[in-house]
């Protein structure tokens, strides 16, 4: 292997000195061993046995030399890829500690990639052979003009029998002649050169003076890259990333949603001649085997992905852009309980690199940091080119005259015919998936809940099917009401994106309208396009959830309006005000990206809300100042900080039994001057079959709380099916 161990780890362990090595298992140490036969460095990946079993660890240190030596086992193997890195390490390491995840949970995170020890997989490629074809035929000729005009590119028995336009078997006849090559490559394959010195896009001044700030000095610093949809971001970090490239170092960009990759792809491929690696969810794992050892082997220079991006083994980090860095998806809400915005500023700080937070509508936690100066902000003030900010009314629903059962008031209405006449696009946007969120026997008044939590099942007529939202059970629709046996007298209540379809064809049934909705597309390849088509005019209107705000590109749409602007407004939730904030000013910022003024229309029951107010007036820094000093003075994050003990368990009594032992005993957080709030059954009270119950934890800024949470649970003894997940910084109180 090409890598140079000893440039990138310190510490080098001769065969039969004991080293310490952190596994995947979950276990609460790490474990001694003996170095191989050849020895290891300090970092290796290595496969050791453990019991009966064999399973993947990284050597973390020498051994503690605490256990029976007569017991302790040989290192079988060192796995055939570069070591992990000091600063990855370090990560890993703080990462665990803030979040208080075990070090065997955070090594799996950074090891989510199948097979990485086995020896490269081999494939075979074919290319243009030497022999002779005594009978050539149109099909074959194909072939061979194919291979003749892409010669310096790999071609798989698939791909080139898609590119001719021919069976497999075609190309089998060339290769028994020599007329074709067959050769048998490894897998693993680097990805293709990015061009940082291609010609980008004539920045306008805004942008040019944002790309200097963003590449004056070097060594870790974090950016708040602030502007309007459509004012280039995209744009001003792609220079980020050329400058990061020039240097040597690798570029990280997360995205919210994998819908926008491909988007995203294009335009790293017009900007540097090819397209990066990707990781997430919709990668396979061939590939994703492909995209850890070329991360760490220096053979991949930019990686596009999701969140769990950040813990690939890269060999040199220099960049970390978080797109939408205020969108909620970047929590992890399963398993480790991570935000990927705050660990990529974490892990930038270990390994010297920037960060750069896009957004047009920035978390409260953001803003905060660069008012206090910890992050520097760039601001881009204007639209690129001809495109201006949408107009943003009000639609007082009090006085419009609105049937039940109807959602588009007529003022709206009246607006969508106007633009459907001149051939504009126009989006209604509601945040909710399915046909309708509830379904009530019309008999008895009973609403269809969820069989394993406490939640209502949602109507997708689409797929004929109730569905839960919390745990994804779905059921067929009942044609009797289950809790009376009434016949036929279930009924829809309330709009979903589906109904608001049918009401909108309804209405305009001249017009092609297209509801997008992620659960309405078997695949991310579906999804994005369909989501092309629209972009290029394929509907009139469009009716989506929140995956529209999540910044697509829609030339044609001038018209944006909201079907409820209260609904984020109700309930207890912190963020209530700021979410609400973002996703209005987020939607609203689709219309008028081209040359035509938009109009964005919100259809509300209070209009003087302050919140709808600071939306309308686009008064951001008065948003933002009055939610932070509310939240200063209540001592709540980012002034204060706070934590969520989540407890469940299949009966409800033990789980409260256990809530009620913690807030009782809640010494090492009240010598901080923490308070415990709860027990008290969560806002969704059971999920799968779980009750779910917990305790909030609100403790003031600088105070050591992960070492008191530590302490804290520490004595609790989990009986039985009872568990106990601690969420540090918690976005949502579900
Ligand atoms: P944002 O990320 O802020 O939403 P984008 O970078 O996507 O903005 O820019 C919006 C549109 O304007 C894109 O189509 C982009 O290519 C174009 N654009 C932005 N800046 C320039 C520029 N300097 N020259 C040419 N096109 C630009
Ligand atoms: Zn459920």
């Amino acid at each position: 292997m090409s890598w140079r161990p000893g440039s990138v780890s310190a510490g080098f362990f001769h065969e039969g000195e004991l080293v310490g090595v952190l596994t995947t298992q979950p276990l609460d140490r790490v474990l001694d061993y003996k170095a191989p036969e050849g020895g290891c460095f300090e970092g290796a990946f290595v496969e050791v046995p453990l019991g009966p079993r064999k399973v993947l660890g990284v050597i973390w240190g020498s051994g503690r030399g605490d256990w029976d030596i007569s017991k302790v086992r040989s290192v079988i193997r060192v796995l055939d890829v570069p070591p992990m890195r000091e600063d990855m390490r370090e990560f890993l390491m703080k990462a665990g500690a803030y979040t208080l995840t075990s070090m065997p949970a955070m090594l799996r995170l950074a090891t989510r990639a199948p097979g990485l020890g086995d020896p490269p997989s081999m494939r075979k490629i074919y290319k243009l052979g030497h022999g002779e074809v005594d009978r050539m035929t149109p099909a074959r000729e194909k072939v061979l003009a194919v291979l003749e005009e892409f010669a310096d590119q790999v071609f798989t028995l698939k791909e080139l029998a898609e590119q001719a336009g021919v069976g497999a078997s075609v190309i089998k006849g060339l290769v028994a002649k020599d007329a074709v090559f067959e050769q048998d490559t490894p897998r693993d394959t680097p990805f293709a050169r990015l061009d940082p010195n291609l010609p980008g896009k004539e920045l306008t001044e805004d942008q040019a003076s944002a790309v200097a700030r963003l590449s004056q000095g070097n060594g870790y610093a974090t950016t708040l890259l602030k502007g309007v949809t459509g004012s280039g971001k995209t744009e001003v970090y792609l220079e980020a990333v050329a400058a990061c490239l020039r240097a040597g170092r690798q570029a990280l960009v997360l995205l919210p949603e994998i819908a926008l990759t491909s988007e995203f792809l294009t335009r790293v491929k017009a900007r540097f001649g090819a397209k990066p690696a990707e990781w997430h969810s919709g990668v396979t794992m061939t590939e994703r085997r492909r995209v850890w050892r070329m991360v760490g082997e220096g053979g991949a220079q930019l990686v596009v992905g999701a969140r769990s991006a950040l813990f690939l083994p890269y060999r040199d980090l220099g960049l970390i852009v978080v797109d939408e860095e205020h969108d909620t998806s970047y929590k992890q809400e399963d398993g480790v309980l991570y935000n990927a915005r705050d660990m990529a500023v974490l892990r930038a700080s270990v390994c010297a690199a920037r960060v750069v937070l896009a957004s047009a509508t920035p978390s409260l936690e953001s803003w905060a940091n660069a008012e206090a100066g910890k992050y520097q902000r760039l601001e881009l003030t204007s639209r690129f080119g001809a495109a201006v900010l949408p107009d943003m009314r009000a639609i007082d629903m009090r006085s419009e005259d609105l049937p039940g059962s109807r959602w588009v008031s007529p003022s709206l209405q009246h607006e969508i015919s106007a633009r459907v006449a001149v051939g504009e696009q126009s989006l209604i946007f509601l945040n909710r998936r399915g046909y309708a969120p509830v379904t009530l026997c019309r008999a008895c008044g009973h609403q269809i809940g969820c069989e394993h939590c406490d939640a209502r099942m949602v109507e997708h007529r689409f797929l004929k099917r109730l569905m839960c939202h919390q745990c994804g059970e779905t059921k067929p629709m009942p044609t009797i009401c289950p809790s009376c046996g009434a016949e036929d007298r279930l009924a829809p209540v309330g709009p979903g994106v589906e109904r608001m379809g049918e009401e909108v064809s309804a209405l305009f049934p001249e017009a092609r309208v297209a509801v997008l909705s992620s659960d309405l597309y078997g695949t991310a390849r579906q999804l994005k396009a369909q989501i092309e088509a629209i972009a290029a005019g394929d509907a009139d209107i469009i009716i989506g959830t929140q995956l529209v705000a999540k910044g697509h590109n829609f030339p044609l749409l001038t018209l944006v309006g909201v079907i409820d602007a209260d609904l984020g407004l109700q309930g207890s939730d912190l963020r209530a005000a700021e979410r609400t904030f973002q996703l209005m000013r987020q939607v609203a910022g689709r219309a008028g990206r081209a040359e035509k003024k938009g109009l964005a229309l919100l259809q509300t029951f209070q209009p003087e809300h302050p919140v709808i107010r600071a939306i309308l007036s686009g008064d951001e820094e008065g948003f933002w100042a009055a939610e932070a000093a509310e939240r200063e003075q209540t001592g709540m994050p980012p002034y204060g900080r706070m934590a969520g003990i989540v407890l469940s368990g299949p009966e409800v009594g033990p789980v409260f039994d256990l809530g009620n032992h913690l807030a009782r005993n809640d010494a090492p957080l009240r010598k901080l001057g923490a308070q415990v709030y709860g027990p008290a059954p969560a806002p969704i009270a059971r999920v799968r079959g779980r009750h779910r119950v917990r305790l909030l934890v609100k403790a003031p800024k600088g105070v050591p709380l992960q070492a008191a949470l530590t302490q804290w649970v520490k004595g609790v003894k989990l009986k039985g099916d009872l568990r106990l997940a601690i969420d540090i910084d918690p976005q949502s109180f579900y």
